[in-house]
C-alpha cells in the first residue's frame, strides 16, 4: 500500500475522512473520541492480523491481472469450460491435469506466504483478547495459524475453481486493479468542505468496485446485504470513483466451538449504490461535523459514551466493567472508569 509520499493526493488531512472514521463514530462518539481526539493507542486482536494478512497476500500477490497465479487459474477455467461444453479430448484433460498440478503447488506457496505474514505479525504486535485486553497466549496464536492456513486457502480455491468447498458458485469479475487510492472534495449543505480518502480493495474492469472481508459467521455478525446496505464504505467510495455497483466479496471464517477452522464459505454480495445511500451518506457527514466539530479541531465536540449490553459469558460473568459494553473497543477500561464506575 503506498503511502502519503507517494500519493498525488498528499499528506492525509485532519478532516479526510475515512470510512472507519466515520463508522466509529457512528459506532460509538466516544470511541471516536479515544481514537482520533485524544489518540490512545489501540490494540489488536487475532482476527484483524488474519485479516490484515489475508488482504496482504490476496490482493498483492494473487488476485492481480498481472500475477502468474491468476494467469493459470484464469487458463484452468478455460479449459474447465470447454470441458463442460462437452469437450472431452484426452489432450484437454491431461493439460488441465498437469495445470492443476502446478496450481495446487502455487496455492500452498501462497498460504506458506500467509502463514509468515501472519507468524511476523503475531510476534510484533502484541494482539490481545478483545473483550479481556488480555494478551493472547502461544495456544491461540497456534490456533490462529491453523486457521488462517484454511480460510486462506479456501479462499483462493473457491476463486480458481469458481465455487468454494461446499459447491456454491463463486463468480467475480476480472480484477483490473487492488488497493487503489480514493479521494475526493465534497462541499455539504452547511457549506463544510471535506475530502473522503480510503483505499478501495478492488477495482473491477466491469467498473464495479469492492471490498475483501474475512468475517465471523456468528448470526449476530455475519454479512448479508442487510449489513451491507447499512454502511457508508459503498457510497464514500461511490463518490470518489463515480461507480455505483459494489460488491463485498466475503469469507465466512466457518469453525467449530474449539476455535478449530472448517473450509470458509466464499461468497459475494452484490448490489447498487442508490441515489437515496448518497443522500444519506451527507446526512451522515453534516451529522458528524456538527457533533464533532471536526473543522475547529474538535474543540466544542460532543463525545457521549453509546454502550451497548450483550450479556455475559463464563469467562467474564460478575465482571461489570467488561460487560457494561460488548462493542468492539479497545478503551473498556477508561470508559468504564471515566463515565460508568460507581
Ligand atoms: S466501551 Fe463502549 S461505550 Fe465505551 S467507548 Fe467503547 S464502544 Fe463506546
Amino acid at each position: 500500500m503506498s503511502n502519503y509520499k507517494e500519493s498525488p493526493n498528499g499528506r492525509w488531512l485532519p478532516t479526510d475522512i475515512s470510512p472507519s472514521r466515520l463508522k466509529t463514530f457512528k459506532t460509538c462518539p466516544k470511541q471516536y473520541e479515544y481514537n482520533y481526539v485524544r489518540r490512545f493507542p489501540r490494540t489488536t486482536g487475532i482476527a484483524a492480523l488474519q485479516g490484515s494478512t489475508l488482504h496482504e497476500v490476496f490482493l498483492e500477490e494473487y488476485i492481480l491481472p498481472s500475477s502468474p497465479y491468476m494467469v493459470l487459474d484464469n487458463g484452468i477455467r478455460e479449459l474447465v469450460e470447454k470441458i463442460d461444453a462437452g469437450d472431452d479430448s484426452t489432450e484437454l484433460d491431461a493439460n488441465l491435469k498437469e495445470m492443476l498440478l502446478e496450481s495446487n503447488g502455487n496455492i500452498d506457496d501462497l498460504v506458506e506466504l500467509m502463514i509468515m505474514d501472519l507468524q511476523s505479525r503475531l510476534d510484533t504486535e502484541d494482539p490481545r483478547d478483545y473483550k479481556t485486553n488480555a494478551l493472547v497466549d502461544a495456544f491461540d496464536k497456534k490456533q490462529g495459524i491453523e486457521q488462517m492456513k484454511i480460510w486462506g486457502k479456501g479462499l483462493l480455491v473457491a476463486i480458481r475453481n469458481g465455487k468454494d468447498d461446499y459447491g456454491n458458485a463463486v463468480r467475480i469479475p476480472p480484477v483490473a486493479e487492488t488497493e487503489v487510492e480514493g479521494c475526493c472534495e465534497i462541499e455539504l449543505p452547511s457549506g463544510v468542505k471535506l475530502r473522503l480518502r480510503g483505499y478501495i480493495d478492488l477495482l473491477f474492469e466491469d467498473g464495479s468496485i469492492g471490498d475483501l472481508k474475512m468475517a465471523s459467521d456468528y448470526w449476530k455478525a455475519i454479512w448479508t446485504l442487510a449489513k451491507a446496505i447499512s454502511e457508508d464504505q459503498p457510497a464514500m467510495y461511490a463518490k470518489m470513483t463515480g461507480a455505483r455497483t459494489f460488491r463485498y466479496l466475503i469469507v465466512d471464517k466457518k469453525r467449530a466451538k474449539s476455535g478449530d477452522a472448517y473450509a470458509p464459505m466464499v461468497r459475494t454480495i452484490d448490489f447498487e449504490v442508490t441515489d437515496r445511500d448518497m443522500e444519506k451518506l451527507i446526512e451522515d457527514l453534516e451529522l458528524f461535523v456538527k457533533v464533532t466539530d471536526i473543522v475547529n479541531g474538535h474543540e466544542n465536540g460532543l463525545f457521549p459514551p453509546k454502550p451497548e449490553y450483550n450479556g455475559q459469558t463464563k469467562a467474564t460473568a460478575g465482571r461489570t466493567e467488561l460487560n457494561f459494553c460488548g462493542k468492539l473497543c479497545n478503551h473498556k477500561e477508561i470508559c468504564f472508569n471515566e463515565n460508568f464506575k460507581r
